[in-house]
């Protein structure tokens, strides 16, 4: 709970929009709910987000680094954490002992992890990714047979422990069952695969936040939820009730009147049609504000939306107040969760010609992160300790579907 009032440029997060997505989620599902805090926590800040998901019904986290992951254990977070992108000859022995569950798409990312879990004197908890359509990562269904058999190897040996099978879906996005079902019916293909190989994971999962919503035969055990827990609808056209989290606030600094006819900014892209108010924003697209949405972009100023005149540029942008009385101070709502009159994050993915995902990361590391809503439920997370530094690197604390 914010105890001052919030002043100049901050990205505001409402941790009750976290835990009311989370939730909403849980809701879609009767598999677990892995909550994707990549890119530290989609811009949001990945152990608040992660601390407020967890006390609202997810009981994974998703990272696409080491860094990421320990970031988790640094925190004091023990929930299990999968991270997925990686070299092959990446330091897996640390997190091994950290309990960190990493993926493999590739005999040399198992190699990898096989010779960290020698080092880290016990078996690392991997989870195989099959490409079942996406052409981004994991192995190819013809690679899928020696990839599984080499895991099944290293398993015996007690390298490691396949607890997972996974893969990620390319049009979740778009509802209809015809849009996940060549990579639905790969997917349980690559299974079979890998149960016939003897291994017995019990972590099969597909499904993105468009997937919990819109495709429930894609759930299996767990699934991976980013966007729509920070409140971005993932489904093209349908609306689930989820919440904005990230508001992007700043103030004016500087206020000048001018006449009809000025241009404005770098090559006057912009120019005054009447006397107006212009109004100084200290944001600029070094801070996230995409330079691409200046000519269609407004902003909420005084409790009016009012156009970005001229240019956004590094720094700053102007706005045209119009006859509004601005003075230096005034709050300028960049996006929030529309319920004010102010724009959203998707408005301006619009304008920019991007995805919300794209403005959410984007959001650069000058504007600080401020919390607000700490969900009732956040307060009773046990105040976390640190991991041991070693335990049997097999059983990390994971406590597969006990939670649901
Ligand atoms: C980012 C990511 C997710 C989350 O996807 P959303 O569409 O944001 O829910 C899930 N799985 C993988 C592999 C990802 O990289």
């Amino acid at each position: 709970m914010l105890n001052a009032r919030v002043t100049g440029t901050t990205a505001l997060v409402d941790l009750a929009a976290i835990a009311h997505n989370t939730r909403l989620l849980a809701a879609h599902t009767r598999a677990q709910v892995l909550v994707v805090v990549k890119a530290d926590g989609f811009g949001h800040g990945l152990v608040p987000v992660a601390r407020a998901a967890l006390a609202n019904g997810a009981t994974w986290l998703g990272v696409t680094s080491l860094a990421e992951a320990h970031a988790v254990r640094e925190a004091g977070l023990t929930a299990p954490v999968l991270s997925w992108l990686h070299h092959p000859e990446d330091d897996f022995a640390p997190a091994i002992r950290a309990g960190i569950e990493v993926a493999a798409p590739s005999r040399d990312h198992l190699a990898g992890i096989a010779a960290a879990a020698t080092r880290a004197g016990g078996p690392a908890a991997v989870h195989l990714k099959i490409d079942t359509g996406m052409a981004r990562n994991g192995a190819t269904p013809d690679d899928w047979p020696e990839l599984v058999t080499f895991a099944a190897k290293l398993e015996e040996a007690g390298l490691i422990r396949v607890r997972g099978v996974w893969s990620h879906l390319a049009h979740a996005d778009l509802p209809g069952p015809v849009n996940v079902a060549s990579q639905l019916s790969r997917f349980t293909d690559a299974v079979a695969v890998a149960r016939a190989a003897g291994l017995d994971p019990d972590l099969r999962h597909l499904a993105n936040s468009a997937a919990t919503f819109a495709h429930p035969d894609t759930h299996f055990d767990l699934v991976r939820a980013g966007i729509a827990v920070y409140g971005v609808e993932p489904v093209e056209g349908v609306s689930y009730g989820l919440v904005p989290a990230m508001t992007l606030r700043s103030e004016v600094i500087m206020v000048r009147r001018v006449p009809a006819g000025t241009g404005v900014s770098y090559r006057h892209d912009y120019v005054t049609d009447r006397p107006t108010t212009l109004a100084l924003v200290p944001l600029g697209f070094a801070d996230g504000v995409p330079r691409a949405a200046g000519p269609r972009a407004s902003v909420l100023l005084g409790g009016v939306r009012r156009p970005i005149a001229g240019r956004i540029t590094m720094d700053q942008f102007v706005v045209d107040a119009g006859d509004l009385p601005v003075r230096p101070g005034d709050e300028v709502v960049v996006f929030g969760p529309g319920t004010a009159g102010e724009p959203t994050v998707s408005d301006w993915a619009i304008w920019a010609g991007t995805n919300e995902h794209e403005i959410l990361t984007g959001i650069g590391g000058r504007v600080p992160r401020r919390y607000r809503g700490t969900p009732a439920a956040a307060s009773r997370v046990p105040r976390a300790r640190r991991p041991p530094r070693q335990h049997g690197a097999g059983a990390p604390a994971v406590d597969p579907g006990g939670q649901r």
